[in-house]
């Protein structure tokens, strides 16, 4: 089978730390943990071998879920912001020399201490200025003070942030973490709810709506923001949306319909949503030039999304465009 020549955005590692990737280890059952734990541990081994089988010429790492976003989790015995903070100067360091160790097979989206927004912009100014990472990766909500306090990327604290990230020209990677149990009385004694499974799609996509609604993008027309798994249910959703709103806006005060913003200041990947006739859906929706080729290494099978990917019956322009154009364009590859 033809190879198509890929650029892959969602493919991620652990670190620095074994309180950060044991994070993952309950998307797995116990007898597949340590094969993926070391598949976590690892850049230029296996990972690498995977990526030239898989004709995936570059792959943007970053820190697995929820990361430095939990820190304040009891569970990580975490409570200081500036933990946070060291922690993602330390790992940034670290995907820094994996980039530099590999240049041309790799580059690393940054991870954020958002529970101290002004060092959030500092990190992620020092980490694409200086350590050459292309833009920023951030699961979800962050605790913030303690375990309980969630705080959505909408909230007015970030507003020097979001300047930040439209000065620097990066995008940023909104990428799932499961809700807290007891915030989330609707996942009760359905534990299969949580994960990526279903939890996921609806917690990223209620966010992304909370930015787009917030008024985000009237004020940082120029930021964009990465959606993974084909835009975690929205495109499907979007015209529904709009619809509704139109009739009855509840308080909604934005210059434009939330399908306009999804075709301008989103970019959605194919990570772990390996089906044509969603991803048909999306590319109609929002067009082959916010479409980008991802995996979700090693939380799937990298083989799987790239057999996929390359024998998808697009019209050869989409194709290229979808599997390493848009990257290199968005990212400056
Ligand atoms: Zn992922």
């Amino acid at each position: 089978m033809h190879k198509t020549e890929k650029i892959a955005l969602e493919e991620h590692f652990g670190a620095i730390d074994p309180n950060i990737v044991e994070q993952s280890a309950t998307h797995f059952i116990a007898d597949a943990w340590p094969a993926h734990r070391a598949m976590l541990l690892d850049i230029h081994d296996s990972r690498l071998r995977l990526m030239d089988e898989c004709g995936i010429e570059k792959a943007v790492l970053s820190l697995l879920s929820p990361g430095i976003q939990a820190l304040h989790d009891q569970a990580q015995a975490v409570d200081d912001p500036a933990q946070a903070v060291d922690w993602s100067y330390r790992l940034n360091d670290h995907a820094a020399k994996q980039v530099s160790d590999r240049p041309d097979r790799f580059a690393a989206f940054a991870a954020l201490p958002l529970q101290d927004p002004d060092a959030a912009a500092a990190e992620l100014r020092r980490a694409v200025t200086e350590l050459g990472l292309v833009g920023g990766l951030i699961n979800g909500f962050s605790q913030v003070g303690d375990e309980d306090t969630v705080v959505y990327l909408d909230d007015s604290r970030y507003a020097a942030f979001w300047a930040t990230v439209e000065d620097l020209g990066v995008p940023v990677y909104l990428h799932p973490r499961g809700p807290l149990p007891h915030t989330s009385p609707k996942y009760d004694g359905h534990p299969w709810l949580y994960g990526s499974a279903w939890a996921f799609s609806v917690e990223t996509a209620t966010h992304a709506l909370r930015l787009t609604g917030s008024g985000l993008f009237d004020r940082h027309p120029g930021i964009n923001v990465i959606l993974g798994h084909l835009g975690e249910l929205l495109p499907f959703n979007i015209w529904r949306t709009d619809h509704r709103l139109a009739v009855a806006p509840r308080g909604l005060g934005v210059q434009h319909t939330f399908g306009h913003y999804l075709r301008t200041n989103f970019y959605l990947t194919t990570s772990g949503n390996f089906r044509t006739p969603a991803l048909l859906n999306t590319l109609v929706e929002v067009g082959a030039d916010r479409l980008l080729f991802s995996a979700d290494y090693p939380f799937e099978d990298m083989r799987e999304a790239a057999e996929w990917f390359d024998r998808l019956e697009l019209n050869e322009g989409d194709h290229t465009k979808i599997a390493r154009t848009n990257a290199q364009r968005l990212l400056r590859l």
